[in-house]
């Protein structure tokens, strides 16, 4: 079967391929997109309707060991919403729960049901490798892949400490290969390791403080190292990196320092929103969401996504385990602390943002002055760094609030008004985002950060993802729900309801390593950990569907 279709008449938002809103047709064969195609073939009406390419998420948390615990830990927000299954005309949908933090199969549902075809688990340490491909393998309609961590284990100290970039190197690619991994996740490098040695919420290490247990390691050397490290590799996603002091009033000063340290170098900064506090002389945080913003500027090979915050109920999910713990003091809500040997390990708590609450206000609002401030598009993703600073599905009304200014404005009444002082918001930031602008910072970007050619983009020789939506006064119901979603040229929602189940691939990275690397890192983990090096192997065929993108060095 050849699966042939026009789509015909539709204005189409294809910024990759410099289309903006033109009215053509759409060829689709064999799950690609094609130039053309002879008269007589099966033909979709899209007539008023606008076109995009499947959305893209970069950041998000949706498979894995601390996913799973965080289901565990609050039984009382799935019960909530528990979705029946469900039969299609040649199938049926699986039953699972949703909530914040959906099960596999509701994951993949939801993200197919908002238009979205494509999305990345953002951090797996790398004994939990296994655990998160097979509820990757569970989650239909989006392709996906994950970034393994790295940046606190000990393997990598002892490298630091007494071996060579060329040994660095080694270890990065091995790493990536054993987990079958897309890309490599720095989360607050050195500052887990410091905690572990110290679990106390105060425990704070410095950019240039030596990492406990080590002879010289510090913040900025695992930075430098790893970035250069996956440079060299040629991966096609550069170092995704996760700051230091994450939610810290001050914190802008190291993340600043971090982007300084990596001097050219490609890096992709997660969720900067939450990296980008100052704090007033009365110790009141304050956001420096500008600064960050106009450093970006001027520095075409960073990128980062936003990692908004959208209020009601959120959990945080963070390798980050102190965050998770000062979170708990803080609001006295239950967490949970999983310890992950010799590399990192993840703190969970259920968690709600308020408008009236200073800080919860103040971060909202560092998050719009980041994407409302931010003179390339094209270096900011939408995201709320799922489900830390609310769900995904959040994201059709944050692209209200980014598209409507007069929506924005009735949200801005709503919020502590002492927060929004000091903020670009305050001074009536006028900027509206169009289509053109929406379809990069949701598909199109994250697309190209990734290395996904294929992806965010409909020109000849693309994925036939592509997502078909009514207009609407209301751009919140427009993007929450769209007409028509196709995934690899299939028809798989109508009217936002899932009406064909597909399986997508997973993604993952081919990074060349010697055997060297291999033995050394088994006997470092047999001489310090309970697990051989085996159990950080996936087998390649435990990834039934994967596509693998070879790196370039
Ligand atoms: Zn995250």
């Amino acid at each position: 079967m050849s699966g042939r279709l026009r789509i015909r008449g539709g204005r189409v938002y294809d910024p990759a391929n410099g289309v903006d809103g033109e009215v053509r047709d759409l060829c689709i064969e064999d799950g690609r997109i094609v130039a053309a195609l002879p008269a007589g073939v099966p033909e979709l009406d899209a007539t008023g309707l606008v076109l995009m390419a499947g959305g893209v998420d970069i950041h998000c948390h949706i498979a894995g060991p601390k996913v799973s615990l965080a289901r565990r830990l609050s039984p009382e927000r799935r019960r909530r919403d528990v979705v029946a299954s469900r039969a299609l005309e040649d199938g049926y949908l699986r039953a699972g729960t949703g909530g914040l933090v959906p099960s596999s199969f509701v994951t993949g549902y939801r993200y197919g049901g908002m238009g979205y075809t494509t999305a990345f688990e953002a951090a797996v340490p790398p004994l939990g490798a296994r655990h998160a491909h097979q509820e990757l393998n569970d989650t239909p309609i989006i392709d996906k892949g994950f970034y393994v961590l790295i940046g606190n284990d000990d393997f990598l100290f002892r490298l630091l400490d007494t071996a060579g970039e060329d040994e660095v190197r080694e270890h990065v690619a091995r790493t990536a290969a054993d987990a079958r991994a897309y890309a490599l996740k720095v989360v607050s490098p050195g500052g887990i390791a410091a905690w572990k040695a110290s679990p106390r919420p105060d425990t704070r290490l410095g950019f240039d403080e030596t990492v406990p247990g080590t002879r010289a390691v510090t913040p900025r050397r695992i930075v430098s190292a790893v970035a250069s490290a996956v440079d060299a590799l040629g991966l096609p996603h550069p170092l995704h990196l996760h700051c230091n002091d994450l939610g810290m009033p001050g914190n802008a000063d190291v993340t600043l320092a971090t982007m300084r340290a990596l001097e050219g170098r490609r890096a992709h900064l997660a969720h900067l929103q939450f990296h980008s506090y100052g704090r007033a002389p009365d110790g009141r945080p304050t956001s420096r969401a500008r600064e960050l913003v106009e450093y970006l500027n001027e520095h075409p090979e960073l990128t980062c996504d936003v990692g908004q915050v959208m209020f009601g109920e959120a959990t945080a999910m963070t390798a980050d385990t102190r965050v998770a713990e000062l979170l708990h003091r803080l609001t006295g809500h239950k967490w949970i602390d999983l310890d992950v040997e010799l590399e990192s390990g993840c703190g969970i708590v259920p968690f709600e943002y308020r408008p009236k609450n200073y800080m919860h206000a103040l971060q909202w609002a560092a998050g719009l002055e980041l994407f409302l401030l931010a003179r390339d598009p094209w270096q900011v993703v939408l995201s709320t760094d799922h489900p830390n600073g609310g769900s995904f599905l959040a994201y059709p009304r944050l692209i209200r609030l980014l598209m409507d200014r007069a929506f924005r404005d009735e949200e801005l009444k709503r919020v502590n008004p002492a927060a929004l002082a000091g903020t670009a918001l305050a001074d009536g930031l006028a900027r509206e985002y169009t289509l053109s602008e929406i379809a990069i910072v949701t598909r199109a970007g994250p697309a190209r950060q990734l290395g996904l050619p294929r992806k965010g983009q409909l020109g000849a020789g693309a994925d036939a993802d592509i997502t078909i939506y009514a207009p609407q006064a209301d751009i919140e119901a427009m993007f929450a729900t769209p007409r028509y979603l196709f995934k690899g040229g299939e028809l798989v929602v109508e009217d936002g309801q899932i009406v064909r189940e597909v399986y997508g691939r997973t993604w993952q990275v081919a990074a060349p390593h010697g055997r060297e690397v291999e033995s050394a890192f088994a006997r470092f983990v047999a001489e310090r950990g309970t697990m051989p090096a085996d159990q950080y192997r996936v087998d390649e065929d435990e990834l039934p569907r994967a596509e693998i993108v070879a790196a370039a060095g």
